[in-house]
């Protein structure tokens, strides 16, 4: 019977790594819809987009409030969009994925954190085709403390940091802006700072390998010419990279017999 217990716990961690990561996804949500109309995303109370209805604290449960209120708001019964629903639990799952990845520890924590914005700036970006400036600062920021906690090999930080994103700054330049986003340079830099310079330039590569063929088989099927929005590509080469990068590049290198 002892046997399960340590089961039982891990299995309980993870339930509750789960449930903080959809009240983020939660967060996540109020962001990409606040954001880009400029709205306060902390002080605003969140209500029905129709009606004006308050929300309270329990149509708010992440989750568990759309699915007992059928995806309807209480009030006017207006169909609430499901992207709330696949956020908060994507946002959930991630969690537990790096964690699952990672171990408990400082370096989970920040690529949790991190994640969020890469999914808040992914959203935006995709609709909008900006990356909001503060995704990439608060990115920048947990890049900083991985540095400083990691302070042994700071310099592969700081090197992560201008890596790829003065490779684009010149292409930037050479194109007069058009082969690449300014915000897609601010993001490089900032997840440079958090990954280091082998895993950024790994996490680049990923992001334009998936944005070409993504954007290819986009273009054949709906036969129309999409403006690529980099943001999402580059935001999954860069969490490939944070959870799996170190080890491909360790059996690369031991297949290249390097
Ligand atoms: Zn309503």
């Amino acid at each position: 019977m002892y046997d399960n217990i340590p089961t039982l716990l891990i299995i309980a961690f993870y339930m509750v790594v789960f449930l903080y990561g959809s009240a983020i996804g939660s967060f996540v949500n109020v962001c990409v819809m606040r954001i880009p109309r400029k709205e306060n995303i902390v002080n605003a109370r969140s209500h029905c987009e129709d009606c004006g209805y308050q929300l309270k604290w329990y149509d708010l449960i992440p989750i568990f409030s759309y699915l007992c209120l059928g995806g309807r708001c209480r009030k006017c019964k207006k169909r609430i969009s499901p992207q709330h629903l696949y956020i908060e639990v994507l946002n959930g799952a991630l969690y537990v994925l790096i964690f699952i990845v990672c171990g408990i520890g400082l370096e989970a924590l920040l690529f949790c954190l991190a994640g969020s914005a890469l999914l808040i700036l992914s959203l935006i970006d995709w609709k909008t085709y900006e990356i909001p400036v503060g995704c990439n600062i608060f990115i920048g920021f947990l890049g900083v403390i991985r540095a400083v906690y990691d302070w042994e090999h700071i310099w592969q930080y700081i090197i992560g940091f201008f890596s790829v994103s003065v490779f684009l700054l010149i292409l930037y330049k050479c194109t007069g802006g058009r082969a690449i986003g300014g915000g897609d340079i601010k993001l490089m830099a900032a997840c440079g700072l958090l990954l280091g310079w082998k895993l950024i330039i790994l996490a680049f590569l990923i992001g334009c390998i998936a944005g070409a063929v993504i954007h290819l088989v986009r273009m054949k099927v709906s036969g129309e010419s999409h403006v690529l929005a980099m943001g999402p590509y580059l935001s999954v080469g860069v969490m490939a990279a944070a959870l799996w990068g170190n080890r491909f590049l360790s059996w690369y290198l031991g297949v290249m017999g390097l």
